[in-house]
């Protein structure tokens, strides 16, 4: 079955290898895992065959390790959001980048993958933390759409909202949460219009692209065989 919405696969060894093209986008949901909601956003994405970047709370992979297996399951792209979802802007840099760490162990811990992506959360950066992630080989993913799924909002609000913020971008980074149970409703009429329009959902990973198999050595069989057979 042809999956339309499915896009490219883009490697990532830093952030500014993240270039996307129009009507590109990546799909992020963060602050889960969580038992049911993820799991509904999982089965939308594999009804279109289109991959995710899942920013996972360490607290909440303590917490929900099945959750956090069936992600991998799906082969979906695993990324960290530290350990307790702290401003790490305001609890001073020992404290914010021993929180990240604990969050980076949580996850691995739950999934068995290194992440190799992180999300500030409230997007409260600075540099200390900046260089602090790039010595740990780890990229921090910011937004260009915010879908504001954390708010009260229909389906259709979450679905215009995130519409009209792809439009003004051309495409780009969508932020939701997989923790929601309104984005667990919403994230199926997404697809289905973002297919109607167009778009191309691009899957990240983290480091090298893989190298091309060597090309099949064609042998032709038959202009070989003696005459006669
Ligand atoms: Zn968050």
């Amino acid at each position: 079955m042809a999956k339309p919405l499915a896009g490219r696969t883009i490697y990532l060894e830093q952030t500014r290898d993240l270039v996307l093209a129009p009507k590109e986008v990546v799909l992020t949901f963060d602050d889960g895992p969580v038992p049911y909601n993820t799991r509904s956003v999982l089965d939308a994405l594999d009804a279109h065959g289109v991959k995710g970047l899942f920013f996972m709370v360490g607290e909440m992979a303590d917490w929900h390790g099945e959750a956090a297996k069936a992600v991998v399951a799906d082969d979906q792209t695993i990324g960290s959001h530290t350990y307790q979802h702290p401003h790490l802007t305001s609890i001073g840099l020992t404290g914010a980048i021993a929180d990240i760490d604990k969050g980076n162990a949580s996850v691995e811990k739950a999934t068995g993958v290194t992440p190799h992506f992180f999300r500030f959360p409230y997007l409260a950066e600075n540099e200390a933390l900046g260089r602090a992630l790039q010595s740990r080989g780890i990229i921090p993913v910011g937004i260009d759409v915010d879908s504001r799924d954390y708010q009260p909002s229909t389906t259709d609000e979450i679905v215009s909202r995130v519409m009209t913020g792809l439009e003004a971008h051309g495409g780009g980074i969508v932020l939701m949460h997989d923790l929601q149970g309104r984005t667990a409703r919403a994230i199926g009429p997404l697809l289905d219009r973002l297919e109607a329009d167009g778009y191309k959902v691009v899957t990240l990973r983290y480091g090298k692209p893989p190298e091309p198999a060597p090309e099949p050595l064609l042998v032709n069989v038959f202009g070989r065989l003696p005459k006669g057979i």
